[in-house]
């Protein structure tokens, strides 16, 4: 009889180890961020090779059509400044065992 055997997989410390994590993808906890109106989510994913934030937001856009359009508009912005300012930080800028209150906020269930 023919035997399957696995190769145990390989979780860095974050990885939550559950469903989500794949066969080349490990995800760390969600991380909320709440805000008037709005609410950010941020996981640590590790496709590959390489490590990523994953983002999702979900921000309360005003009812009248124009403004929310605006609004669409602005969030594109600065988005887009927000990629551009954490992928131009170097590893050196960035001091280690300095204070990380986002890492003390709770955790999606
Ligand atoms: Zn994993």
């Amino acid at each position: 009889m023919a035997r399957i055997q696995r190769r145990t997989t390989d979780h860095p410390d974050w990885c939550t180890r559950d469903h989500r994590c794949g066969i080349d993808t490990h995800r760390s906890p969600d991380i909320v961020v709440d805000a008037t109106g709005a609410r950010g989510i941020v996981t640590r994913v590790r496709a590959g090779d390489r490590d990523y934030a994953e983002i999702t937001i979900r921000i309360r856009l005003d009812h009248r059509d124009p403004i929310a359009v605006r609004q669409v508009g602005l969030t594109l912005h600065l988005i887009r400044r927000l990629m551009n300012a954490v992928t131009a930080l170097r590893p050196g800028t960035l001091a280690t065992g300095a204070h990380r209150p986002a890492l003390d906020r709770r955790q999606a269930a």
